[in-house]
């Protein structure tokens, strides 16, 4: 049945389970562990554990099982498993399927934690990375080799919104029998379904757009259900990256007004492009749905909208750029993103300050810079927010 259900009916209702009291709002299991009739009962649970059964939540809870169900039923994926935090479900995709002498091709522009992982402990345990430009098909078919065994990049890059061509890199990592791990999160789970793209293992960082209210830390793996149940829960289940029971009811919520709420910050972002694409105090307006972007006609065969986010670059560097952000009044300063809140970020100074001013320059993270999530504020009161603080550069 919830197959047939679109996307609204499925961030309501899809994997709800209720207790015998038939409660309307989901109910947090609040609860490390779970009681047995008889000790031949616990005996059964542990040889096998059924589809409503428990034993420990750090294994599964019911909260976090219908967080699970649902975030599985929107992304069309035959399981999730839900995660402590986004990274520790790009730690846990990766490492569950990896071992010694493997090679991974992962696109350059990466979040800094990622890079993390995939250059300072898989690289400590002998795994190879070739690192490529994401956009760029030929240096994904020369890096791919017969023992790549996965090939990893955010469907759309953090901060430069670089579109990376989901299929045509499925296609040259399948052709080595790699699989294709996507974060998906500056795409969203409601505006780019990356599996029906050819990936094979999709991960969120239920942080940003899904809880989209700042309140929790929270991720999640999609996938088959072989590769969920037989590789990732037993690396996660045994070294303790599970989701809490709250988290995952928080998150649930969230999922309720997930549509909702990515449509109005994307109709947002594409007004606010198009209201500052001319700004005299810009060099560049970074918009996958503007149709001057340079991935633009591939980020319209993939996404449904340009997305939620945005990033601008101010003519006169990070002085101007500082200028910009404490000019502000509606926007906040901070660094998460996908949130009601509207949020402005410098990345050069902030979540890129340790690259190498070298390796800054090759991701396009200039000094004047800035990265724009945009929230559910009235766009009028963004756009004015903006345009005043653009006004003003060079006239203090
Ligand atoms: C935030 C983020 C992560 C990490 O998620 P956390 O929930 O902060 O651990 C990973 N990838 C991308 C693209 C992100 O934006």
């Amino acid at each position: 049945m919830t197959k047939d259900w679109n996307t609204r009916t499925k961030l309501v209702h899809a994997g709800t389970r209720r207790s015998q009291y038939n409660e309307v709002s989901e109910a947090i299991f609040l609860t490390q562990g779970f009681v047995y009739d008889t000790a031949e009962q616990a005996e059964a649970r542990f040889i096998e554990t059924g589809e409503d059964e428990f034993i420990y939540a750090r294994y599964g809870n019911p909260t976090v099982r219908m967080f699970e169900e649902r975030i599985a039923a929107l992304e069309g994926a035959e399981d999730a498993f839900a995660t402590a935090s986004g990274m520790a479900a790009v730690n846990g995709a990766l490492v569950s399927m990896l071992k010694t002498g493997d090679h991974v091709v992962s696109a350059r522009a990466l979040f800094g934690s990622c890079l993390y992982i995939l250059e300072e402990i898989l690289g400590r345990y002998g795994v190879e990375i070739t690192l490529v430009d994401g956009t760029n098909l030929d240096e994904w078919k020369a890096a791919v080799r017969p023992d790549t065994k996965a090939v990893f990049l955010e469907a759309i890059s953090n901060p430069t919104l670089e579109v990376a061509d989901i299929r045509g890199i499925s296609d040259i990592a399948h052709a080595v029998g790699a699989l294709v791990v996507v974060d998906n999160v500056f795409a969203t789970p409601i505006f780019q379904k990356s599996l029906n793209l050819g990936a094979d293992v999709i991960i969120y960082s239920a942080t940003k757009h899904i809880d989209g209210q700042g309140r929790v830390l929270g991720g999640v793996v999609l996938g088959t259900k072989d590769f969920i149940r037989s590789t990732l829960e037993p690396y996660m289940k045994h070294t303790g990256g599970s989701m809490s029971p709250f988290t995952a009811w928080v998150l649930l919520k969230g999922l309720e007004t997930l549509d909702l709420r990515c449509q109005a910050q994307a109709n947002t972002a594409r007004a606010l492009a198009d209201a500052l694409k001319d700004h005299p105090a810009l060099s560049k307006v970074i918009y996958p749905g503007l149709p001057d972007h340079p991935n633009h006609a591939l980020a319209a065969s993939q996404m449904d909208t340009g997305g939620t986010m945005l990033a601008i670059e101010v003519k006169g560097g990070r002085d101007a750029a500082f200028q910009v952000l404490n000019a502000l009044e509606v926007f906040i300063i901070s660094n998460n993103l996908g949130d009601a809140k509207s949020i402005i970020t410098h990345p050069a100074t902030t979540t890129h300050q340790r690259l190498p001013d070298e390796q800054k320059e090759i991701l396009g993270i200039s000094p004047g810079l800035i990265r724009i999530s945009c929230g559910l504020e009235d766009s009028a009161d963004l756009i004015a927010d903006l345009t005043n603080a653009l006004d003003g550069l060079g006239q203090s």
